[in-house]
């Protein structure tokens, strides 16, 4: 037996084209064209490759994408007044800061000042509350994106043994929040966990988001389980040159799971449709605009 792939390309486009439609027909209705605005504070390489990507990703749908570039060394008061002048404009829907910050800066304070209507990253604290509560709003994008790959193989979760690998605010807790809320029966291990591969063999579903090569190896899957790889990784090979991997020993895994996405080409593009998605969400509910 070998596992079915999920290819996240795949699932991506097509909610893509469904978002696409979706802000056509909201800009006929409405006059309105879903807006997202991009803080990028600082110049590191990969936050500027992940930013393109997503205005790309943005402009590929119609939504319109405006991003704001700010010097490494911006103090707190102006990354603030800049947040302030979004949350009152009426024009933007959605607000992403992109991550990780520059040392000066904490990411959880100046996230509390984003209007949580416009949190389209999911990670203001009244977004992450109402997960708690079992009343999802805005959710974050990656664990987001894993319900959606989740639900392209599976019609229901409901009962479903769940384990989760990595315990982050930005996957690993959301995710199980939002599985629970989807009546998953979910256990979320991390680095204290003993007796992982055995805790991991329980699952109907086990998604990794630890970034660590080779952690979830053959003895962690059960037969026929989902397995959703969040982790990438870049590895150097006996060649000297590079390639991403996720978490999970792909090859070995594949013989046994039932279904199993790839890196790169799973978890990863699913977090930039879903962080699209949210934009058409904050923008079509009416949420941070005042509809005149
Ligand atoms: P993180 O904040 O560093 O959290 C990692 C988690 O893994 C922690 O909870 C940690 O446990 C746990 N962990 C570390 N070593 C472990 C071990 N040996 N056994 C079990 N658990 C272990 O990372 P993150 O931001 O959640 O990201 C995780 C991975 O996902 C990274 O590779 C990242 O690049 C990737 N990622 C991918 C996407 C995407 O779109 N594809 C999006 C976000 C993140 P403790 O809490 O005990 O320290």
């Amino acid at each position: 037996m070998s596992a079915f792939i999920l290819d996240g390309r795949a699932i991506a486009e097509t909610l893509r084209k469904s978002i696409a439609i979706q802000a056509e027909t909201f800009l006929k209705s409405e006059g309105v064209r879903p807006t997202l605005a991009v803080i990028l504070v600082g110049n590191d390489p990969a936050s500027e490759i992940y930013v393109n990507n997503k205005r790309r990703a943005c402009e590929s749908v119609g939504i319109l994408s405006l991003v704001h570039k700010l010097s490494s060394n911006t103090s707190k008061e102006s990354l603030l007044k800049l947040i302030h002048a979004l949350n009152e404009d009426a024009k933007v829907h959605g607000i992403l800061l992109q991550l990780p910050l520059p040392a000066h800066l904490d990411a959880s304070e100046i996230i509390k000042e984003i209007n949580p209507l416009k949190d389209v990253d999911g990670l203001h604290p009244h977004n992450l509350g109402a997960l708690v509560a079992g009343t999802p709003q805005l959710i974050p994008c990656t664990p987001l994106g894993c319900a959606h790959l989740i639900k392209s193989c599976l019609p229901s979760v409901r009962g479903k043994t769940c384990v989760i690998i990595g315990r982050s605010i930005l996957v690993g807790k959301p995710l199980a929040l939002l599985l629970t809320s989807m009546d998953a029966t979910v256990t979320l291990a991390h680095s204290k966990t003993t007796h992982l591969a055995e805790v991991c063999r329980k699952a109907d579903i086990l998604v990794s988001a630890v970034g660590k090569p080779a952690l979830v190896t053959q003895e962690f899957i059960k037969p026929g389980a989902v397995v959703i790889d969040v982790g990438i990784n870049r590895v150097t090979q006996v060649d000297g040159t590079t390639r991403l991997v996720g978490d999970v020993d792909f090859i070995p895994a594949q013989k046994i799971a039932g279904f199993i996405t790839p890196v790169p080409g799973g978890v990863g593009p699913m977090t930039i449709a879903c962080l699209l998605e949210n934009t058409l969400k904050a923008a079509k509910q009416g949420l941070g605009f005042r509809h005149q």
